[in-house]
């Protein structure tokens, strides 16, 4: 069975004492048998703060990272760096890196294995604008955004998949449980076709877009859906406490 794994997305938000709070109440407001997994994922410049203030309680990972493990690089941190300061894992591919920031599938490509050559856990995240779904291009895209930055030359071990349709992220309309199971059960499907389905089975694919405690529960119970990233939601501790109470209960089919 996979294990539900809730990450909260902090974008470029919060002071480093606000994030500390933050932390703080989300750990407070966590049940002692808390049963799935769970990250966050502060900009750059608190993440070796928050690892050594955390001291292993929660995963901390960065929200990007560039694919080249030193240099000329002006503005960039690369993987290396992220795991020498003790950095677990690593977002690749959100929708605002891919179109506010340009960053096409064959740049993906290069961080997610330079990620993973570093020995970080991976977040790759993939999904549809709203013209793309209205003109039903959904699986199109998807399949553009699997196969041209997975495939047999990267291994799955420690990447888990983010569905994240674009039109849900930040605008408060989350896709519904039918929804995003359709496609989770794509990608599985495509996965499957990769890498065969021992692998498939045993990916985790999370949805992401819009996610609050009052829908957790019902998509995480797809049965494709193996947890949620989260963006707004996770910068209040009740908010994403109650998701992660949401995952639980999904988990254990209470
Ligand atoms: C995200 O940033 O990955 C995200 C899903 O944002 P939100 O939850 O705010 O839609």
């Amino acid at each position: 069975m996979r294990r539900k794994y809730v990450a909260g997305n902090w974008k470029m938000n919060l002071t480093l004492s606000e994030g500390k709070a933050l932390i703080e109440g989300v750990l407070a407001g966590l049940p002692g048998d808390c049963a799935v997994d769970l990250a966050v994922f502060p900009p750059f410049v608190y993440v070796h703060p928050l690892l050594g203030f955390l001291k292993g309680k929660l995963e901390i990972g960065a929200q990007n990272c560039y694919f080249e493990p030193s240099g000329a690089f002006t503005g960039e941190v690369s993987p290396v760096m992220l795991r020498d300061v003790g950095c677990h894992s690593v977002i690749i591919g959100h929708s605002e890196r891919r179109h506010i920031l340009g960053e096409t599938n064959g740049v993906l490509k290069k961080k997610v294995v330079a990620a993973l050559e570093a020995g970080l856990k991976v977040i790759y995240c993939v999904g549809e604008k709203l013209d793309e779904r209205e003109a039903g291009r959904t699986e199109a895209v998807l399949h553009g955004q699997i196969h041209e930055v997975l495939g047999p030359d990267v291994s799955l071990e420690r990447v888990t998949i983010a569905y994240e349709p674009v039109w849900a992220i930040g605008t408060g309309k989350t896709a519904t449980g039918a929804q995003a199971q359709e496609a989770h059960a794509y990608i599985r499907r495509e996965i499957g076709k990769l890498y065969g389905p021992g692998v498939a089975e045993s990916l985790r694919i999370q949805y992401g877009g819009s996610v609050k405690a009052s829908n957790a529960r019902e998509l995480m119970s797809q049965p494709d859906v193996d947890g949620a990233l989260v963006g707004g939601a996770s910068l209040k501790a009740d908010e994403f406490v109650g998701i992660i109470k949401g995952a639980m209960a999904a988990q254990s089919g209470r």
